[in-house]
């Protein structure tokens, strides 16, 4: 249940958002969103994209995710109202270490990884992510795995 899991990585996030008084809602059409995925490896995927949005973001800001089932697919929007992203850094931000700003990014640590981790586990559910930012409004993750019919 993907809606369980989403739950559960906010949980664990919990430590990081909650001293900055920032707001994770839940978006979804369905109570429960039944999918074949890695729960561990997925469950390291939206640890990475939210903690981001969380890290990106400053205090009282607001994070929503959106979870969506399609017919093939299941769409999950994961949305900050953070610092955002540099249209000249957009391209090159799942690539391995790439950070944007050295000085922004330093401050807040971390290695550059998390993103391209989070596309090699997705692109090996047959999946795709994808991510639109604005400077000073936000940034959105886009990150579609395909449905996989469970047959009993
Ligand atoms: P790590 O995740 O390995 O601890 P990191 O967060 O710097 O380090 P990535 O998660 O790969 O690495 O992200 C790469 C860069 O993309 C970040 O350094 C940050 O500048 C930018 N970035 C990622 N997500 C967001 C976001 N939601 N808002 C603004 N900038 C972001
Ligand atoms: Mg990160």
């Amino acid at each position: 249940d993907m809606l369980h899991l989403i739950r559960q990585c906010i949980m664990k996030l919990e430590t990081s958002y909650k001293p900055k008084n920032q707001r994770i809602k839940i978006n979804a059409q369905e109570t429960t969103l039944v999918s074949v995925f890695d729960y561990d490896r997925m469950e390291q995927v939206l640890i990475n994209v939210i903690g981001n949005a969380v890290k990106y973001t400053p205090e009282e800001g607001k994070i929503t995710i959106f979870v969506s089932r399609m017919p093939k697919e299941l769409v999950l929007r994961i949305c900050d109202t953070g610092m955002g992203i540099p249209d000249k850094d957009l391209a090159r931000i799942f690539e391995r270490f790439y950070r944007v700003d050295k000085a922004r990014s330093r401050a807040l640590g971390g290695t550059g990884l998390g993103l391209s981790i989070a596309q090699q586990f997705v692109e090996a559910h047959g999946g795709n992510i994808a991510i639109e930012s604005t400077v000073d409004i936000g940034t959105t993750v886009t990150i579609r795995l395909p449905a996989v019919s469970v047959s009993a």
